[in-house]
């Protein structure tokens, strides 16, 4: 059992704020994923738990034991990094037993035994009695994660252990390393900067900016109800489109349209992250958001309730699946995820059919969603 509690972490590094203050309860076996921009303290966040960073100030508590000030070793977690940090001189066997036997915790029989169910667990037998410049960038991996298994810790830390990979040999590690946890059930954080992956690989997700917690919750819902502009940006590919409107009886209204916004008197729908406390008044400016897979051509849905928008086609983009129109709907930039094969050119006009119950509304100046 391993339940690891953040309260209030926070790490400086002289005048920058890495880390600002996070409260966070990782539930034990759960794979847990953090995610952000480069800079947004998530790598730090990890080494903080792996207590190779000292904190400024908070605390981290590891099944109930404060292990804030606790030196690495006595963790009982084990890091896997995105270099493999290998010894180049081992091989892969010394590699995986080198902490284990420094440690004289462990029987050499022990050690073989362990030695041998992780090298069946991740397929790496044939690794174990060579170098790591006889490996591939995946092998290598794979020993990396074969150290960190055979100690049996408390819990896993990943930094980007995928990306260095090459893109095929990263979808397919992607999927081991979910099996694996499947497998093992150890208590997983692992970071990213790579939206899919934290999107496919964890089964809660954090969204970190700035030092912050934007978010946390399971990947559908983050996609779904993001609850502000940042986490509704940085999740879903092509971004969601976000237009300037005034929110008036009802009605999200911009230059160039008008659109009921159904219930709006209902605040946020569905619990998304907000606190609710932002109410939809009318005369408030607000950014409206629709992602490009909720807005279709009128033709393609001509069972489409609603209203339809006009948009002047700038750009078409054949991704082979669909055709992405960039667009513009009065002054505003939007973009549209149609069906493929369709003979729509640039310079014409479209007819833009939504679906009226995925779209979002945020505050113009804290960037909270209220809808
Ligand atoms: P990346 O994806 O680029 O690794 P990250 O989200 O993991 O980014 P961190 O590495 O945690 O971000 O860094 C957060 C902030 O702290 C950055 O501004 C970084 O420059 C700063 N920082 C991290 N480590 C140190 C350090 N040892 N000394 C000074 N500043 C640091």
């Amino acid at each position: 059992m391993t339940t690891v509690t953040l309260h209030d972490l926070r790490k400086e590094f002289d005048d920058v704020v890495a880390v600002n203050g996070i409260d966070l309860e990782i539930v034990d076996g759960e794979f847990l994923v953090i995610v952000g921009p480069s800079g947004c303290g998530k790598s730090t966040t990890l080494r903080l738990l792996a207590g190779l960073e000292d904190a400024t100030g908070g605390e981290i508590v590891m099944d109930g034991r404060d292990v804030t000030a606790v030196e690495p070793k006595d963790r009982n977690v084990a890091m896997v990094f995105q270099n493999y940090a290998l010894y180049p001189h081992m091989t892969g066997r010394r590699n995986i037993t080198f902490g284990m036997k420094s440690s004289g915790d462990f029987t050499d029989e022990a050690i073989d035994r362990r030695v041998g169910e992780a090298a069946e667990t991740l397929d790496i037998a044939d690794l174990l009695d060579r170098k790591p410049q006889a490996m591939s960038g995946g092998e290598r991996q794979r020993v990396a994660l074969g150290r960190a298994i055979v100690r049996d810790p408390d819990a896993f830390l990943m930094d980007e252990p995928l990306s260095n990979l090459d893109a095929k040999l990263r979808i397919q590690m992607r999927a081991e390393l979910a099996q694996l946890h499947t497998s093992l059930g150890t208590t997983t954080v692992y970071v990213t900067h790579d939206q899919t992956e934290a999107m496919t690989l964890g089964e809660r997700v954090v969204v970190m900016n700035d030092g912050r917690i934007m978010q946390v919750d399971e990947p559908q819902t983050l996609y779904d109800f993001p609850a502000n502009r940042f986490v509704a940006e940085f999740i879903g590919d092509p971004a969601m489109n976000m237009l300037p409107v005034d929110i008036e009886n009802g009605t999200a209204v911009h230059d160039a349209f008008a659109i009921p916004l159904p219930n709006a008197d209902g605040g946020l729908r569905n619990g998304a992250n907000g606190d609710g406390d932002v109410p939809i008044r009318d005369g408030r400016r607000a950014v409206l958001g629709v992602r490009p897979e909720d807005l279709y051509l009128a033709t393609e849905r001509p069972d489409a309730s609603g209203e339809t928008l006009a948009a002047t086609v700038d750009v078409t983009e054949p991704l082979g699946d669909s055709l992405l129109l960039h667009c513009s709907i009065g002054e505003s930039p939007c973009k549209i995820q149609a069906k493929p094969r369709s003979d729509i050119r640039p310079g014409d006009t479209v007819s833009i059919a939504y679906d009226p119950a995925r779209l979002h509304c945020f505050d113009p100046e804290s960037g909270d969603a209220f809808y």
